[in-house]
């Protein structure tokens, strides 16, 4: 198996990390002014927002998976700025995109490309998390609006976002999929009242988002009345596919050798103890395996097939690796993880930080469909076992 990249590649490598040289440093601050300079700039090279239409600020790049992931792989290098991190840019642009009108692509996509707007995802309710379908706050038309009543948790970022893009319940007698319909809408209006859930952490990541009469202009729906399920769809597999790549975990990975590396236990350093030279080795066994699951979900891409399950396992295995690294770093910490991060100019300081990592690493393995249901679904589709009765959000 040879994985080396062909000349035509290792030139457009070379191209990215020049242009990466000259525009940012790994030690550059993130301002937010030279961030979006720096984005415009990216963009203006093709590096960012490759599928966006140059119409919407994108650069609207052919497909071209390989320089996906070369560009993925210098930007992280060069810890340089990529897209805006959050929903909007991660599920709601692909999904007008690929389903939106015209005018909802000229409308929402520009500004969210440029980081100005956010985006909150409403999809889950109380009682309808893995079975979302049995979501049942409720949209009516009324004098050309959307009359919208019910409750969202589990709101990731609400308090400091604009709009919401939801799944609602508008047709009641349809049967559960074919009665949902995908709305926007403004939640800065009187109808609406964001209610912050406090964390462990003591930050508020999520929230519970009421909806009382809210309301929202009659084509404000992406997709017909009714067909939200399969809108919604398609923004699930963007989620998870952003939440496999290994990247990340590499880095993570890394950190984690050099705590083990500081850190002591009996005297030495702890990556000298038998027990936590073993707990690395595996984790690092794990991120191989992981890195070349990747090559082969990328390597289907290219060549035009649907990684199908493959996508599923990366994401189960990759929130897997991600708990692993995190919990084995808690243990090395000690009693230092009954500690409450300290925060210098906004950033999290001290070998208690590891403590968010380890919650959060929890929570990936819930969010955008639990690892239970992605175990169900690589063996229902898979493996062919016999289908769950119950109904995912798949
Ligand atoms: C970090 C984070 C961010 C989130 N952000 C958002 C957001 O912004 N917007 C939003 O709408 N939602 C968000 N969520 C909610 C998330 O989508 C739901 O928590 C998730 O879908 C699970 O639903 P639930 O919490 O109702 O659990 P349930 O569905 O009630 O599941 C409870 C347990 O039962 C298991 N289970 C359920 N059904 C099956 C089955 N058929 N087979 C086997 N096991 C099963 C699950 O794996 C889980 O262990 C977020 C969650 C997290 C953790």
């Amino acid at each position: 198996m040879d994985l080396s990249y062909d000349a035509r590649y290792e030139e457009f490598r070379e191209d990215v990390r020049a242009f990466l040289a000259g525009h940012w440093q790994a030690g550059h601050r993130r301002h937010p002014e030279r961030v979006s300079e720096f984005r415009q700039a990216a963009t203006a090279r093709g590096y960012l927002f490759r599928n966006v239409p140059t119409v919407y600020g994108g650069s609207e790049q052919p497909p071209d998976p390989l320089k996906a992931r070369i560009i993925d792989e210098e930007f992280s290098r060069a810890r340089a700025p990529k897209e805006p991190s959050g929903v909007g840019m991660m599920l709601l642009v692909p999904t007008l995109l690929e389903c939106g009108e015209a005018w909802q692509k000229e409308r929402f996509v520009p500004p969210t490309v440029r980081g100005e707007v956010d985006w909150a995802q409403g999809y889950s309710e109380s009682g309808a998390g893995s079975d979302l379908a049995s979501l049942r706050t409720r949209a009516e038309l009324v004098d050309g609006e959307w009359v919208i009543n019910g409750q969202k948790i589990w709101t990731s970022n609400a308090q400091h976002c604009r709009y919401m893009f939801a799944l609602v319940r508008t047709e009641p007698d349809e049967p559960r999929h074919a009665g949902l319909s995908y709305l926007l809408l403004d939640l800065h209006q009187p109808g609406v009242t964001i209610r912050p859930l406090k964390m462990l952490t003591g930050q508020s990541g999520f929230n519970e988002v009421f909806f009382d009469d809210a309301r929202t202009p009659a084509d404000w729906i992406v997709g017909g009345r009714g067909e939200g399920w399969q809108v919604s769809r398609a923004t699930l597999k963007h989620e998870r596919g952003s939440i496999g790549g290994a990247e990340t975990y590499d880095a993570q990975f890394s950190k984690l050798l050099d705590l083990a590396k500081a850190r002591r236990r009996d005297g030495r350093p702890a990556i000298e103890d038998p027990v936590v030279a073993d707990r690395l080795a595996e984790i690092s066994g794990y991120l191989a395996a992981h890195r070349y699951s990747g090559y082969r979900q990328l390597s289907m891409s290219i060549a035009g097939q649907d990684p199908g399950p493959v996508s599923y396992m990366n994401k189960l295995v990759a929130t897997d690796i991600g708990h692993r690294i995190a919990g084995l770093a808690e243990e090395l910490i000690g009693d230092d993880a009954l500690l409450l991060p300290d925060y210098d100019g906004g950033r999290r300081v001290g070998d208690e930080r590891w403590m968010n990592q380890f919650f959060g690493s929890l929570g990936v393995a819930i969010a955008g469909g639990t690892s239970n249901i992605q175990r169900n679904i690589i063996a229902e589709r898979g493996l062919g076992l016999p289908r769950d009765d119950r109904e995912g959000p798949a």
